[in-house]
Formats: structure tokens, sequence, C-alpha cells
């Protein structure tokens, strides 16, 4: 047996010039990701349809639940266009609602073929009666239904009850592909779904200091890049050794900088790893004022020391929304293990606030970070994480 699922697209569907290329990039995403599982992805009317063997159901719902581009799915019966046919299913699909509690229900009909003989309303009224009078104990309840009954008349009829969401946003890929600075913080895992669901593939890049930094911090990060693996189908994450940038910085750097200094070195860093890896764009998790490195003046002087668009997805977003958002996409858990990234070591306790633009990138320089920094990317390690958990979907 097969089943079948109906993508709802959303915002491409508005694109106008590009939307065939939109659409192409969304349908080479959904097979990418089922890859090595019998499907078939079909485009009609402005929807996608995919059909899997039943037991890849588990799969298919992981991938559409996460792949950018999808506004939304269901699995869904695909039938004539023949009132006997829906009644048949319609009362099909109901019993099973009731089976599992729904007391009350309505019918919604959409029809975009015009030439079929009743409109939604006659359909929605038909349907409605004769679910009604063939599923014992439910009502119907237009305005707090616990069941929907849903039907589209297109170029098939399509029955289905439950509808869910998708991630929304634009296809993986359709806006290049970014760096993510991903640390083990709350903040830039939810900066990386962000550039995820506007199209931005991802790359993910962490400076790890062993042994400042423990093992558990770096497996802490792996699993982050697991969860924004699932929707961007995939990731690279490149760890960076930074002990040595770390050490240098305590050493060399005024106290009250060092923390801005690690930031502009990262900065340096990441910089070197797009140009070799020909990425377009940085994506970082900063938030104006969380954090004295954060301020606007320290902001221009880390990003001075890289040309790349520095994409700061949260910049604006208050830290308890950025919590909800990591609630929902599965990271705060894995966030909020007690493995601290930065180590108190390095972090001074009255940090500059306003750093002056040209006398801060004088002092920078006159340290002279360049070599340390490369050796650094020179020895980076590159872990894949799959876009679907290895062994626990079929
Ligand atoms: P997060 O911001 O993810 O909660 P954090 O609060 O520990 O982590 P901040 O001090 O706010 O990090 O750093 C700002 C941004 O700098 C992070 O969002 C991240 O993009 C980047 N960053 C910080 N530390 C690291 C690191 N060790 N490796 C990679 N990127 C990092
Ligand atoms: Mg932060």
């Amino acid at each position: 047996m097969n089943a079948l699922y109906l993508i709802k697209l959303g915002e491409i569907s508005l694109k106008d010039g590009n939307r065939a290329e939109f659409l192409q990039k969304l349908k080479w995403d959904i097979k990418r990701r089922m890859a090595g599982i019998e499907n078939v992805v079909e485009a009609k009317d402005g929807r996608y349809y995919l059909t899997v063997p039943e037991e890849s159901c588990p799969r298919a719902e992981f991938v559409l639940s996460r792949t950018p581009g999808v506004n939304g799915w269901a699995r869904a019966i695909r039938t004539e266009k023949d009132m006997d046919e829906l009644s048949r299913i319609g009362i099909e699909l109901m019993k099973g609602k009731a089976a599992s509690g729904a007391s009350s229900f309505k019918v919604e009909a959409r029809r975009s073929d015009k030439g079929f003989p009743l409109e939604s309303y006659d359909i929605m009224r038909e349907l409605g009666a004769v679910i009604l009078e063939n599923v014992p104990g439910i009502r119907v309840d237009v305005r707090n239904p616990e069941a929907i009954v849903y039907v589209e008349i297109r170029e098939k009829a399509y029955l289905y009850t439950d509808g869910e969401p998708g991630v929304r946003g634009l296809p993986v890929g359709s806006g290049g592909t970014g760096l993510l600075l991903l640390s083990g913080g709350i903040d830039s895992p939810v900066a990386g779904y962000r550039m995820l669901t506007r199209g931005l593939a991802l790359e993910s890049l962490y400076f790890h200091a062993y042994p400042y930094t423990s093992k558990e911090a770096w497996e802490k990060v792996r699993d982050l890049a697991g969860i924004l693996a699932g929707y961007g189908g995939g990731m690279s994450l490149h760890t960076a050794p930074f002990t040595e940038v770390q050490l240098k910085i305590k050493k060399d750097a005024p106290a009250d900088r060092t923390t801005l200094y690690l930031r502009a070195c990262m900065m340096l860093a990441a910089d070197m790893v797009a140009r070799r890896r020909n990425l377009n764009a940085l994506v970082t998790g900063e938030s104006l004022g969380q954090v004295a490195s954060q301020t606007a003046e320290n902001m221009r002087f880390t990003g001075s020391f890289t040309d790349y668009a520095i994409l700061r997805p949260l910049a604006g977003t208050d830290k308890e929304d950025t919590v909800l958002e990591a609630r929902a996409i599965g990271s705060y858990d894995i966030s909020i293990r007690p493995y601290e990234d930065c180590c108190v070591l390095f972090s001074p306790r009255h940090p500059l606030l306003k750093a002056r633009y040209e006398e801060e990138r004088c002092a920078f320089k006159s340290l002279g970070f360049d070599q340390v920094v490369s050796e650094a990317v020179e020895a980076l390690e590159t872990t894949q994480m799959p876009c679907v958990p290895a062994l626990t979907l079929p």
C-alpha cells in the first residue's frame, strides 16, 4: 500500500519571474531528503504530491514537517470526482476520527475545478449530511469542530482530515549558502533555523577550546547541528581548535577586551572558512544589547574583519521569543545542557562596551592574530550531520 501526501506551498507560489526555479528547487530538496526510499513527487495545479510506501510514512512526515518552502501538508486520499466515492471515503475518514474521540465535525470543501457540478457550499452540505447519517455518535459543529473533513476538487478529488503545519519560507539553497557560527547557546541554532527557512543553505562552524571547553560541550554543538540538519537537509559541522587563539588573547589582550577580541578572531576565522568553502554569507546569533560584545559599536568592530554580509536574524528579537522558538524547533533542551561553551577563565568582569573603531582596530592589529587564527582554520575538522537521524526512521 502506498501513502499519498498533499503538500501546500506558500511564499513560493507568490513568486513571479522565477517561480519555476523555486518550485524545482523544492522538488529536488524533497527528493534528496527521501533518497534511498521509493518515492514519487508530482506537481499539479500549484501543489505537490508525495507518494511513498506505507512503511516510509514516518520518514516522509519527518521530512515534510522540516522542509523550508512547505507551508503545510496532509496525508490525503485521491479519488475520482464522484459524490458517491467522496461520501464513501468521507464516512470512512470520519469513522476514524470518531474512533479516536472526535464527537463533532464539519466539512470544508474547495472547488478549483469549476466544471464540477456542485459548488463548494453544496459539497459541504451534502457530504456533511451523509457523514452525519452514517457515523454514529457525532454532531455537526461549524464553529468549533473536533474534526474537519477537507475535500478539494481539482484534477482529481482529494480528501483528508488532519492538516499539519510546515516550516514555510523558501527552499533551502535558493538564497545561496551561508556559514553559521554555531555555539552551544540558545541563540545561534535559532538564528540558523531562521536563515534556513529563508532559503539559505548552511554549513556551521564551531570554535572549540579544548580542554577549557569540554568534549561534552562539543557533543552539545554536534547535537544542535543535528537538529538544524533536519531542517537543512543535512549539515556540515566544521570544528576549529581555538585553544591557542584563546591563550594568546589571554596573554596579550587587555583584560576588558578579551571577549571582544575573541569575537574578532572568530570573524577572521569565519571569513577564511567562508572563502575556502566558497560560501555567500556569515550568520550569527547576536542580538543587539544582549551582552557587551553585542553593542552596535562592538559589532561594527568585530564585523570589520570580514567583508561578507553578516546576517544576524536575532538582532531585534527578545530573548524570551528566542527561547520559545528554540523550544518549537527542538534545540532548547540541548542548548541548556550544563556544559559551558565559553570558559570563565577568558571572560572579563568589566568588558569594554563601546569600542572606538579606528583605535581598536589598530590595537588589535598590532597584536598580530592572523597567524594563530590561520593555524586554527588549517586544523579544521568536519563532521557530516545527516538530514534524517540515522537508524531511527524507515
Ligand atoms: P548563543 O548566542 O548561541 O546563545 P552564546 O550566548 O554563548 O551563544 P554569545 O556570546 O551570545 O554566544 O555569542 C554571540 C554569537 O557568536 C553566537 O550566537 C554565535 O553565533 C557566535 N559564537 C559565540 N561563541 C561561539 C563558538 N564557540 N563557536 C562558534 N560561534 C560562536
Ligand atoms: Mg547569545
